[in-house]
């Protein structure tokens, strides 16, 4: 598969890691748009938020389990911090691999980039 997320999962492409199990996996984005900017992923390969099934809501339940958990090791949850997830063409989503972007260290906008 080229997707970029599949390549960094199965480790043929570098990043910077943060944490990571058997379910999940999260790193720096390449890119931040806040002092903090961690991505969060499933191991198993998932399109989209649209292509989610009643089997992977055990994953779905740990990415929002480590996305909290990096928050506070990360000193976040005092001042708070935003969680988003684009989904396809009009969510701007450009990476299609399923993905949580956890947002952090800067005063929230209400918009997101
Ligand atoms: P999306 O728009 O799909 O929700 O977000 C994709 C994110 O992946 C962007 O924030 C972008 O900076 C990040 N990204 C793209 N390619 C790479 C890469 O090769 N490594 C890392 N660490 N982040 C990437």
């Amino acid at each position: 598969m080229s997707n970029i997320f599949h390549k960094i999962v199965t480790k043929k492409v570098q990043m910077d890691l943060i944490y990571e199990d058997d379910m999940v996996i999260a790193f720096n984005d390449i890119n931040p748009i806040s002092s903090t900017h961690i991505l969060i992923l499933p191991k198993t390969f998932i399109a989209t938020l649209d292509d989610i099934q009643e089997k992977h809501e055990k994953i779905l339940g740990r990415m929002l389990f480590v996305t909290a958990k990096i928050a506070k090791q990360k000193h976040l949850n005092r001042d708070g911090y935003r969680v988003v997830i684009n989904c396809k063409q009009h969510g701007r989503q450009e990476i299609f691999y399923l993905h949580m972007h956890l947002l952090g260290g800067r005063k929230g906008t209400k918009k997101f980039y």
